[in-house]
């Protein structure tokens, strides 16, 4: 298992390096508690870490990732929801400030959902992603038919952007998200990450589009 080998070598350069360097903030996060002010909703994939993205320290940010960094709408109908719980914690009990849905280019999820590949899918052949990538049905329904119509639309970046922009307002379903963005206690922001560029680009809520981050030291 040359995999999980490798990984014990990370946890050992870990223990001897940044384990070692930030071992106060480690202590007060063990006794204090966490505090993040952030909560960063991202995809399972393997190239688009956000505390990698954000560089971020340990405490500082609640991760939820799943496929599509999808959130699907409130539904309180006493089924298990997953996602949902991660959401109610970060909001409800953690009180974060802001809430980010961060996409990014090339994404499975967002592709096989276009493709319609695991539409209708056997169980164990994709039963649950296709039924989980059915929460963006409108969205990919509307972006196909765009796409048919112009050669030059990019279905697959559109469909990343669109999906993110449903995920904010799915977000905005749950009571106590609503009830906090009214009170200005909590603001939800939409970004998408190029990989390949390293270009981030974030969610302008005036215009409805995505402007990249300027970057580079000042
Ligand atoms: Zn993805």
């Amino acid at each position: 298992m040359p995999a999980f080998a490798a990984l014990l070598d990370g946890y050992r350069r870990f223990r001897a390096g940044p384990y070692v360097e930030q071992r106060d903030r480690f202590d007060a996060l063990a006794f204090g508690g966490q505090a993040p002010r952030v909560m960063v909703i991202a995809c399972v994939d393997s190239r688009v870490d956000p505390t990698r993205i954000f560089d971020s320290a340990p405490g500082e940010m609640f991760v939820m990732r799943n496929v599509a960094n999808l959130v699907p709408p409130y539904e309180a109908d006493g089924a298990t929801h997953g996602s949902s719980a991660a959401i109610e914690f970060a909001v409800t009990q953690l009180e974060v400030d802001h809430i980010v849905v961060m996409g990014h280019a090339r994404c499975g999820g967002i592709a096989a959902s276009l493709s319609g590949k695991f539409d209708g899918a056997a169980e164990g052949q994709g039963a649950f992603i296709g039924r989980w990538m059915h929460h963006i049905d409108p969205a990919r329904d509307q972006i196909r038919a765009a796409a048919a119509l112009s050669p030059d639309v990019d279905a697959q970046e559109a469909l990343e952007l669109a999906a993110i922009r449903l995920s904010l307002a799915n977000l905005r379903t749950f009571p106590f998200v609503a009830e906090r963005c009214a009170a200005g206690r909590l603001g939800l922001q939409g970004a998408h990450f190029g990989i390949s560029d390293g270009v981030l680009r974030v969610l302008d809520h005036a215009t409805g589009h995505f402007a990249p981050v300027p970057f580079g030291w000042t």
